[in-house]
């Protein structure tokens, strides 16, 4: 399926994409992302980690690989045109769906008030028969799914967010799930593949000499 408007939206959207780890957007969706900034709506990144155990290499301390993947998450935004790209700061291999967690994502959403929201599939334990999803993903996917219903457009949610922040509910329109096992959308995305992989190796500490991650 490679319509002009596989999306049936008739209107720019403003569209969240909630992950857990810098590089996720790029590897999960990334040609779906070049294409949002490309047909003009507006796309901003919310990571749950800093991803910084994202190494094999015992001499990379967590604090400077932190700071390295922040800054190439960063640029593999702009390279996509996302509008803006914050973190959370949670412990890379530490994600667990509870209510602090989802308060947290419950803000991100209400501040953005986006109507279209990109999580993981929470669903996905095993990606192939010979591959385990990162918990991490799962539990993005979980927490993420969990704010976006009912908690972010329900007043009886965190009402100290509408008093003291500023933050009224705000409902999704949308929810869209990367790294899935079950897809039920189906897109040629051969023209933006290229975009997808320059952004990819933005993410240098996560790429290998060969290329390979
Ligand atoms: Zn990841």
């Amino acid at each position: 399926m490679n319509s002009e408007n596989i999306e049936g939206w008739n209107e720019k959207q403003k569209i969240l994409v909630v992950l857990a780890h810098p590089d996720d957007p790029e590897f999960f969706c990334g040609a779906m992302i070049a294409r949002w900034c490309g047909t003009g709506h507006e796309v901003r990144y919310c990571l749950l980690t800093q991803g910084q155990k994202g190494t094999q290499d015992p001499d990379m301390s967590p604090e400077k690989l932190a700071i390295i993947r922040k800054v190439e998450q960063q640029n593999a935004a702009n390279l996509l045109g996302v509008a803006s790209v914050e973190f959370l700061d949670y412990v890379d291999g530490e994600l667990f769906p509870d209510n602090q967690m989802r308060l947290e994502v419950v803000k991100v959403i209400r501040r953005w008030q986006p109507t279209i929201l990109v999580a993981s599939d929470p669903r996905n334990l095993f990606p192939t028969d010979r591959r385990i999803n990162h918990p991490d993903h799962r539990a993005a996917g979980q927490v993420v799914i969990d704010a976006a219903f009912p908690a972010a457009g329900n007043p009886s949610f965190y009402p100290e967010l509408v008093k003291n922040d500023h933050l009224p509910p705000h409902t999704i329109r949308e929810v869209w799930l990367s790294a899935t096992a079950q897809p039920n959308l189906i897109v040629d995305m051969t023209a933006y593949f290229d975009r997808k992989l320059e952004a990819i190796h933005c993410h240098r500490s996560q790429i290998n000499e060969d290329g390979s991650v």
